[in-house]
């Protein structure tokens, strides 16, 4: 789908701690309330991991290679985990109860398997994944609408549901095969991020790229070949969407993590990185591969005193020259 500009963000998975600052940026902003609770538009997910809404990556949607749409499933209530309280006045003001105890059994949540990933130690691993809508440039959700309720804006290419328009109807949260976007009972509507488009207006960046405490996250337009987005997504080439295989052409880009070697037996280094290399592919794609190794060759000669530009843009000096917004 053609428009006239494409806002993207890029992440560097290397610089991701997993605070969920950024997820609690966007809660506050946009989805403590009105029936959106149990939505998180933006979410940091520990990978290997079932992910949020659970399992998502094999609910479907998308399109398949013929670029027909599929429809995939719907999460249940049970997959993104029913929001709980806790007994604060029995347990801690009364003290009638002697535990501090959820008000309904927990099924799932945004983090369920926070730091969990895989493999034994010396060689277990995993790593830190935020997730939002891709505002990608061939919308399953909007492909999907029988209402034309979903739109992409012409001046910034950012997704949007036209809550006039939207009748409730879901095929959007079929369609997306991220499963980003979210139906709201309280209203019967769709509701999605919104990539902040009021700040964005006002050439701020989002408030999860604001508040980022790795300073992970560059916001620019994909056209501009002297900001970040052009030069990590086209010119050094190591920013890659995630399943790009599901055919929505992405517009959230990642640099994929790099990882020490894994450890023999005896203590040895191996010569294969503890992260597997074809664990990473099945997210990003086939150049994970040629991304880790420009990504290497950069660091060493940054470490050597060597200049590189890749790793001055990686690095991210100052946080506010991260966003070029015009
Ligand atoms: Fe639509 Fe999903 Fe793509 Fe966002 S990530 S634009 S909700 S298909
Ligand atoms: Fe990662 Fe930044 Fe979010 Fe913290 S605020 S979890 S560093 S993306």
């Amino acid at each position: 789908m053609t428009v006239k500009r494409q806002l993207s963000m890029v992440m560097d998975l290397n610089k991701c701690i997993g605070c969920q600052t950024c997820t609690a940026a966007c809660k506050l902003m946009w989805t403590n309330r009105n029936g959106r609770e149990f939505m998180y538009w933006n979410n940091v997910e520990s990978q290997p991991g079932k992910g949020y809404p659970r399992d998502y990556e094999n609910m479907g949607g998308g399109f398949d290679a013929d670029g027909a749409l599929r429809l995939g499933r719907q999460p249940s209530q049970e997959d993104y985990g029913i929001p709980w309280e806790y007994n604060y006045e029995d347990a801690l003001m009364t003290g009638t109860d002697p535990w501090l105890r959820p008000n309904v059994k927990p099924t799932w949540g945004a983090n369920w398997d926070e730091d969990e990933g895989e493999g034994d130690y010396p060689n277990s691993y995993y790593f830190y994944l935020p997730r939002l809508c891709n505002h990608c440039s061939n919308p399953a959700c909007l492909a999907a609408c029988t209402r034309n309720a979903i739109y992409k804006r012409q001046e910034d290419g950012i997704v949007l549901v036209d809550q006039e328009r939207c009748r409730g109807y879901r095929y959007c949260v079929n369609a997306c095969p991220y499963k980003k976007i979210y139906f709201n009972e309280e209203i019967s509507k769709s509701e999605k991020c919104i990539f902040c488009y009021p700040r964005i207006e006002k050439g701020l960046p989002t408030a999860c790229a604001q508040q980022c405490v790795g300073r992970i996250r560059w916001i620019g337009y994909r056209d501009d070949e002297e900001g970040p987005i052009h030069q990590l997504v086209e010119k050094y080439k190591v920013a890659l969407p995630l399943h790009a295989e599901w055919g929505t052409e992405p517009n959230v880009f990642y640099v994929p993590p790099t990882s020490p070697p894994k450890l023999g037996e005896n203590g040895e280094q191996l010569d294969e990185p503890r992260i597997p290399q074809s664990y990473l592919e099945s997210l990003f794609g086939p150049r994970v591969g040629e991304v880790l190794d420009t990504l290497e060759q950069e660091r060493q000669a940054k470490a050597e005193g060597r200049d590189s530009e890749l790793m001055d843009i990686l690095i991210g000096y100052k946080h506010a020259e991260m966003f070029k917004l015009s």
